[in-house]
């Protein structure tokens, strides 16, 4: 076990003066609180204090905290065989490969990698390489939506569609476009959702043909707009960009990294819709967020362009020394069984249904506009006026956040804040959460809710 010897005053000093937080501005006045055991949907601090994660952390601890089996998976690998580098094989590998192959439920060839912003790195390469091995030389360009989001290295960056991540780090990788994504809520008065979500799609294809459709490798998307503040796309639309891509000889790249592994309702979000992408890429829910692992999906016509390459350029020319560690290989293996033996991804719709439901008694809250949910996860969007539909102020959406807080719960804040929309909160609780701690999740909003 690891001590740190001190109590949180000093933890604290230490952290301010060594550690760099991920994205979170450094404030003296609400120092970070400091996690030291897990258990089930629970986190508890230093302090002693128990919070409950309705965030999954950062959306990836999908089966709960404390799982001994994962954690004896990993030590049984490391034991056996701690390192091998992908350039050759291991068993553990071959194992989860064959496993989400399964659980794709179609043909594809996996790449492993780290982090869910590596794992598309990867889908771009190989996209841009697959088109410049089938004879379109001058496919180089991504389309992804406004408010989605990728990852934070200078190509995922780039597909991502929310400018502030961006300021202060461009230029970024160059050839990525941005549309509108369909966001129902606030579409223009007069149009149906499905009209919307088709005029949407439109757009990509009107992207494509004003750029060149021979300058186009690939669309990238989330099955929902997730950390963009959950923008759930309607079934016309996804049938439409499907259609789009397939016409104009365009691949489809689905960004599972948070709807896999159970979180949407379905093995992987995109399954919701019966769209069948050329690559899917994954991380977070794969291992429960335990150890880092991702992976890029290929459709396997794709890695075909790929194989028996004699001349030095025809393979896939990329390396990632830790991708596929063969122990976050087991635990991804070992969590994958967990989720299906505990039927988590039924459990999570279950969830998701009661959630909703749940949060609907308090729709007619002024700073309500909207709650929209999509497996086990669920934003709701507030606004200063139910009519307008004006974002309500990042104050008041602290001050929930914040309330919460106090009352041992922990939710999250999504949306994109250069277009003022950093207004939704977001709720993906564990797969596992039982229903006492759904109870108290709903229970605590709600409470915060009334004073406000
Ligand atoms: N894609 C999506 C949809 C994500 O939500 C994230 C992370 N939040 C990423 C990619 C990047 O993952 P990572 O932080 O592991 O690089």
């Amino acid at each position: 076990m690891l001590e740190l010897g001190t109590d949180y005053e000093s933890a604290i000093k230490k952290d301010q003066q060594y550690l760099w937080h991920n994205i979170t501005p450094y404030n003296e006045a609400a120092p970070p609180m400091i996690a030291a055991t897990g258990s089930g949907s629970w986190v508890t601090d230093t302090n002693g204090q128990r919070y409950m994660d309705g965030m999954s952390g950062l959306w990836c601890v999908n089966v709960g905290y404390g799982r001994k089996e994962l954690a004896e998976a990993a030590y049984e690998q490391l034991l056996q065989l701690p390192y091998f580098p992908l350039t050759q094989s291991h068993m553990p590998a071959i194992a989860l490969a064959e496993k989400l192959n399964n659980w794709l439920g179609d043909d594809y060839v996996i790449f492993f990698s780290n982090s869910g912003s590596e794992a598309n790195e990867a889908a771009f390469k190989i996209a841009r390489q697959y088109q410049q091995q089938i004879g379109q030389h001058y496919r180089h360009k991504f389309i992804s939506r406004y408010r989605g989001y990728h990852g934070s290295s200078m190509g995922a960056l780039a597909a991502t569609g929310q400018a502030q991540r961006k300021y202060k780090y461009e230029p970024l990788g160059g050839g990525f476009l941005h549309v509108a994504p369909p966001d129902s809520y606030r579409r223009p008065a007069g149009q149906t959702i499905e009209e919307f979500n088709l005029q949407c799609a439109q757009a990509i294809e009107d992207m494509i043909i004003w750029e060149g459709v021979e300058t186009i490798a690939a669309v990238i998307m989330e099955p929902v707009i997730t950390g963009g503040g959950i923008i759930i796309p309607h079934q016309v639309y996804m049938d439409r960009v499907q259609e789009i891509c397939r016409t104009h000889g365009v691949l489809l790249i689905i960004d599972e990294v948070i709807c896999g592994f159970g979180r949407s309702g379905q093995k992987f979000g995109h399954h919701n819709f019966g769209v069948k992408p050329d690559i899917v890429t994954m991380a977070k829910g794969l291992t429960s967020g335990y150890l880092p692992l991702s992976a890029t999906a290929v459709r396997k016509d794709i890695y075909e362009a790929f194989k028996d390459k004699t001349d030095d350029y025809g393979h896939f020319r990329h390396v990632n020394t830790f991708g596929g560690n063969p122990a976050a290989c087991a635990l991804a293996l070992r969590n994958l069984e967990v989720i299906e033996q505990e039927n988590l991804i039924e459990r999570a719709r279950l969830l998701g249904q009661r959630l909703h439901t749940g949060l609907l008694d308090i729709v007619d809250h002024p700073l309500i506009g909207d709650i929209r949910s999509f497996g086990l996860v669920t934003g709701v969007e507030l606004v200063e006026d139910k009519t307008s539909k004006k974002p309500a102020s990042l104050d008041i959406v602290k001050s929930i956040i914040a309330g919460c807080k106090s009352k041992g719960l922990i939710i999250g804040k999504n949306g994109d804040t250069v277009a003022g929309y950093n207004n939704v909160l977001t709720f993906a609780p564990p797969l596992s959460s039982t229903d006492e701690d759904l109870e108290f999740l709903m229970t605590t909003f709600k409470h915060v809710m009334s004073e406000h």
